[in-house]
């Protein structure tokens, strides 16, 4: 049996004569070496997570080396981002992002797509977060509706050591469904399909070697599902990308080389990646939040491009440590002991430094009054999964307005804690919803909203499942729904509502209808407490009798 290592050497090269036969002659004279490292969706990471995982200081450490040890030996070096910088973390996005790319900048980014939470924030803070960065932030298909003309760089190209390297940026055209509405008026997202039919063969004549810089997601096979187009169907449709890097969907792009076109499910921190192959193009994504970083080293010949090598790279992923019988180590306390994937990377000092006041900014932001409350809003435990409460029905509401849905469903195991009398502040608000779940939305025929709400209302006291609503008129006997209107009619079976939930029930949880992937499914991604925030920031001082749940009753 071949080793694993040997097996990717075979497939590289089996890959290569494919390209061989398939990129344009390059201009390049001698063969030129070039390593592109890559992240994407690093949605407000600056800083690690608890245990120390990934953030930019570490992250800085990484490709520094990378970049000495490659321009020594000759290559050209070029650090990409496949977008969605923002919207995540509540320390980031009350700074509108500025740590993220404060770091970006230090770390030495050479361009980046731009995603569609780029778009979270009004165009003005897009065009600040521009300025903070010397690096362009790239787009070919975002359009001016009124000049038609084009908002952002549609590329870039490179000319280092001699070699000339196209970077082109396109954004996934689901942005104008999926985003905020209110920054989104005046703009259109074209298709990056049709731009990059139009824009590659002009490049081809420019460079030695053209690079997609895209955030429009990554689908096995081409299997979208209700998302729209994304790289595999690009690399399909259009000739002469030699490497796609990617984000949107947040997959580390490790594909199984004994099955077609699927996923390696065995792949882990350490472990080896084989990124796709689609028509000749390669296909590569770094996962999300800067967990890993993605490192190509390609061979630009007049022959075409190689793949030399290939890896996702860890940055301080912890996994769970496992003794000699391979069962989980755990401390005195019970705690299940975890130890580094691959060696530990030291954080860059100095950018620790740079990112420090904005972490202890992001978290005493969080204790900046944002609103107040005439009364308590309930979200006891004892209380909140027993009867409908003024703070169940508020985050619903706050859900159900997000998205201009009509009815909205919340978990009361999804609400932690009360917000108490008085000012309200960040802090107070993530308590109450701290699991960073995002609202989503569901397009359900009159008939199926009816039997998921059927569902939602059956759900027993004193459990995570039990419901609170919002948007609707019920009524409910021993967890059975007799009575239901929504703005006073009775659903029609054949009308389309819109559904607002959260992605936890969405993805099935709680036993609930699994929405994901369904038709007319959206997940936004705006984040639960952010959300609440932006809701009570709007409407405060909050009433605690608005909100009083009587659209439901129960016996
Ligand atoms: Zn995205």
């Amino acid at each position: 049996m071949l080793s694993n290592t040997f097996r990717l050497i075979a497939v590289f090269s089996t890959l290569f004569l494919t390209t061989l036969l398939t990129t344009t002659p390059s201009f390049a004279d001698n063969a030129s070496k070039i390593t592109i490292l890559h992240t994407n969706d690093n949605h407000g990471r600056f800083w690690h997570n608890r245990r120390g995982e990934y953030g930019m200081s570490a992250r800085k450490t990484l490709i520094d080396k990378i970049r000495k040890e490659k321009q020594a030996a000759g290559s050209v070096v070029l650090v990409l981002s496949g977008g969605d910088i923002n919207t995540g973390v509540p320390e980031s996005d009350i700074q509108d992002a500025e740590p993220d790319f404060v770091g970006m900048k230090a770390i030495g980014y050479d361009a980046m797509a731009i995603g569609n939470h780029e778009f979270d924030n009004p165009m003005e803070v897009l065009k600040k977060q521009q300025s903070w960065v010397d690096f362009p932030f790239l787009s070919a298909n975002i359009y001016d509706k009124k000049t038609g003309k084009r908002l952002f760089k549609p590329y870039k190209i490179f000319n280092k050591n001699g070699l000339k390297i196209a970077v082109l940026g396109l954004t996934t055209d689901d942005t104008a469904r999926v985003g905020n509405p209110e920054y989104l008026a005046g703009i259109e997202f074209r298709s990056p399909i049709e731009e990059a039919k139009k824009l590659v063969p002009e490049l081809r004549q420019q460079a030695d070697i053209v690079i997609a810089v895209t955030h429009m997601g990554h689908y096995q096979n081409g299997n979208r599902g209700i998302n729209a187009p994304g790289d595999v169907a690009m690399a399909r449709a259009v000739k002469g990308i030699d490497v796609i890097i990617g984000g949107h969907s947040q997959e580390p792009v490790c594909m199984d080389l004994n099955a077609i076109e699927k996923y390696d499910e065995k792949f882990a921190p350490g472990k080896e990646c084989v990124p796709d192959l689609q028509n000749g193009t390669w296909i590569m994504q770094a996962y999300e939040w800067g967990k890993y970083v993605g490192q190509a080293d390609l061979v630009v010949s007049k022959e075409g491009i190689k793949l030399d090598n290939y890896a996702l790279i860890p940055v301080n992923l912890k996994i769970k440590k496992k003794d000699a019988n391979g069962k989980t180590v755990k401390d005195a306390k019970g705690k299940t002991v975890r130890v580094y994937a691959t060696e530990e990377i030291t954080e860059n000092a100095a950018l620790k430094a740079l990112l420090t006041p904005f972490q202890e900014k992001g978290q005493a932001g969080l204790n900046v009054v944002l609103g107040k409350t005439d009364g308590k809003l309930e979200g006891d435990r004892k209380k909140v999964r027993f009867i409908p409460t003024n703070l169940g029905y508020l985050i619903a509401e706050a859900q159900r307005s997000k998205v201009n849905a009509d009815v909205a469903v919340m978990n009361s195991g999804g609400i932690r804690d009360s917000i108490k009398k008085g000012d309200i502040t960040y802090k107070d608000i993530l308590k109450t919803q701290p699991f960073g779940n995002t609202v989503c939305s569901i397009q359900l025929k009159g008939k199926e909203l009816l039997s998921y709400l059927e569902f939602a209302a059956s759900q027993p006291i004193d459990s995570g499942a039990y419901a609170q609503f919002a948007g609707v008129d019920i009524e409910i006997k021993e967890n059975k729904l007799i009575k239901l209107t929504i703005a006073g009619k009775e659903i029609a079976p054949e009308r389309n509502y819109k559904l607002a939930l959260n992605s936890y029930l969405a993805s099935g949880g709680d036993g609930y209808p699994k929405m994901t992937g369904k038709p007319g499914f959206i997940n936004t991604g705006f984040v639960d407490a952010d959300v609440l925030r932006e809701f009570i920031k709007a409407k405060s001082p909050i009433a605690v009798a608005d909100y009083a749940p009587t659209n439901v009753k129960r016996d």
